[in-house]
Order: structure tokens, then sequence, then C-alpha cells
């Protein structure tokens, strides 16, 4: 073990965490706060640079804590504004984060909680390379803070690579991060996870922080699910609308339902009914999201008639049903994609990565 094994990473830490390590130093609860405003809002990564703390102080904690942080290896810059960032991880693992230009001149950041995915989704390029490794708090923290250097981030979605129900520790020490008034003092509103349906993980979620809750759903049947979702089969449609039921929400937020369209697949009238049905007492509103046809996939994008017929229906019974258009499609948006495309021509250039001997 080297020293800097031995060393506190602060992005690793929660704004309470903090305290107690500076307290564990013998330091004032305010010196937390004069750290979080160096490290997030004016993005410091060496304590050399805090200069209203004491030189002493500084040099001390010099020898006991690091920052870290990340470079993006490579960006992908899509047609439509969309930007993909590859980071690389100190195992050589490597994750991608994504920034979607909005309407209104808002950007928000879609990151990743895990390097590869335990949820097996058959859409989904992620789920094919299973689960590496969960990421740390400061790995989820630390793609929010390289991006931030040079773009804004005005809301963030976790929807990358990963689970982050699978994670939930260091999800929920991110997300205090992230929220922590004198950081970046994002308001839980802003900040939106979407999980594929892990039921017990969602109530304690619930429990333990305020964030908007999106639910990949993509089926209206468990016959479909249990195929496209295999998390289905242990936690069956009725036990995950009924977690849905349960979550708290405050009196303007709902629930996101994530649809991806597939040709013949989930795209029928028939399947837009159930949709209405199962929905029923929930607070909701349902993103569509044709599927993004890719190499190593069966599945097809619906025609546009089956697509808005889908839309309409939903529209007519009162649920909110945003078409979501798909952006960064010239640059494979759908997750997972942007990984395997830049590590294929990592690879191709004969460089080190993490998918070499698989
Ligand atoms: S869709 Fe999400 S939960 Fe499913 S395999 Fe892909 S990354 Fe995992």
């Amino acid at each position: 073990m080297n020293q800097t094994d031995q060393l506190v990473d602060l992005k690793n830490l929660s704004p309470d965490a903090l305290v107690d390590f500076l307290e564990g130093m013998g330091k004032e609860k305010f010196r937390a706060d004069q750290i979080l405003r160096w490290i997030y809002l004016r993005g410091v990564t060496d304590f050399s640079e805090m200069t209203d703390l004491a030189k002493s102080f500084r040099e001390e904690i010099s020898q006991r804590a690091i920052i870290s942080f990340f470079t993006p290896e490579t960006i992908e810059i899509s047609s439509d504004g969309t930007r993909k960032f590859l980071f690389r991880l100190c195992d050589k693992r490597s994750v991608e984060t994504v920034l979607i230009p909005m309407e209104g001149g808002r950007n928000t950041l879609c990151i990743s909680t895990q390097v590869g995915c335990a949820m097996q989704c058959s859409f989904c390029l992620t789920g094919t390379f299973g689960l590496e490794r969960n990421l740390t708090a400061s790995e989820i923290v630390n793609q929010v803070c390289a991006v931030r250097k040079d773009y804004s981030v005005d809301n963030i979605v976790l929807m990358g690579m990963g689970e982050p129900l699978h994670n939930l520790e260091n999800v929920v020490s991110a997300l205090k991060i992230l929220y922590a008034s004198k950081g970046f003092d994002y308001g839980p509103r802003r900040v939106t996870l979407s999980t594929s349906g892990l039921v017990p993980e969602m109530l304690e979620l619930g429990q333990r922080i305020k964030v908007n809750l999106a639910i990949s759903l993509n089926a209206t049947t468990d016959e479909v699910r249990d195929e496209l979702m295999p998390v289905n089969r242990r936690y069956p449609l009725s036990e995950l609308m009924q977690a849905c039921r349960q979550f708290p929400l405050a009196p303007s937020q709902r629930i996101t339902f994530e649809y991806i369209l597939i040709r013949g697949v989930n795209d029928s009238q028939a399947d837009a009914k159930r949709l209405v049905k199962l929905l029923h007492g929930i607070k909701a509103k349902v993103n569509l999201i044709p599927f993004n046809e890719h190499a190593g996939s069966a599945f097809q994008t619906p025609d546009e008639n089956a697509i808005r017929a889908f839309q309409t229906y939903l529209l007519d019974r009162q649920i909110v049903a945003i078409r979501r258009a798909g952006k960064g499609l010239d640059i494979s948006a759908a997750c997972g994609q942007l990984k395997e495309k830049l590590e294929n021509k990592l690879l191709g250039s004969g460089k080190e990565s993490s998918l070499q001997g698989k």
C-alpha cells in the first residue's frame, strides 16, 4: 500500500462526513464550508491555493487528504450540440458522461454511477458488459466537476452507465455533495435519479434523501418486461407500481416514466391502454423515447405513425407524454454506446484499454 492509498479523498466525503473528518483533526465546523467552497465553487484541487486557511493547516491537511479530479480523455460533439465525455479512472477502467443542450439554453448532464451494469436490460449495450464495479462518490461527483469547468450544468440526471440504486451508499453521498449549499448547491428538484426498478432500494432512497425519481419502465406486461428487463422477474410490475405510489413526492412533483418504444415489442395501442391503467393514481409524466437502433441489437425504431398514435392515446387521457428527441444520435447517445465506440478506437490504436483480454 503506498502513501496515497491512505489519504482521504475529500470528494468522497458528504458535507457531514467532511465536518467529522475535520473535527478529527481538531478543526472548527466552519472550516468545512470554506473547503466546500474551494473545491466545488472554485474548482481548486491543491490545498496550497486555499488562501483563507492558515498555512500550517494547509500543510497538515495535505498530509492526510487529497482532492481528486477528472480530465476528459476524449470529447465527442454531436451535430445537435450533445457532448460526450470519456473519463479514465485510476484502475484504467472508464466511464462516460453526456452533456445535453436543452431548450432555453440550459444544459442537462447525464452522469454514470457504475462501470458497466448488472441489470442486463436487453435493449442496452451497457447491460451486455456486465458490472465491473461501483463508482465511488468522488468518481460520481468528479464527472460534474470536470464538465462544469467549461460548461454550465443546470440539471443533473443519474441515467448514464449503471443502476444508481445498485450503488446506493455512494450515490446518496454524491447527492449530498451536489446539494451542499456552500458547494454546488443543486436543489433536489434539479437532480433526477433513474432506476430500472429495484423496489427495496427505491423505498430506502425515498426515506433517506430527496430527489426526482424516474423509472425505466419500457413495458406494460410482466411477460414483455421480464424479457426486456430481467429485474422485473424479481420485482414485477405490480410491486414496482406499488412502490411508486409509496414514494414521497412534493406537491408539484411527478415521477417520470421512461418508455423506450420498440417496434412490434411495446408500441401497440394495447400497450398504450395498459400503460394508462398502470399509471392510475400516480402523479406521473411519461417520456417516450423511440429506440435508437445500433449494431448488435435486433430491436428496431417504431414507425412514425405508431409513435404518434401511442403519444396521442396518452395525451387524450390527460397523461403528460413527451416525446424525447434522440439527442446525439449521430454519436450514439444511448447508454453504453459511447464507451464501446471509444474503447474500440483505443484498441484499434493499440493503446491500453480496460476491455483488453475480454
Ligand atoms: S438500461 Fe440502465 S439499468 Fe438497464 S442495463 Fe442499461 S445501464 Fe443498466
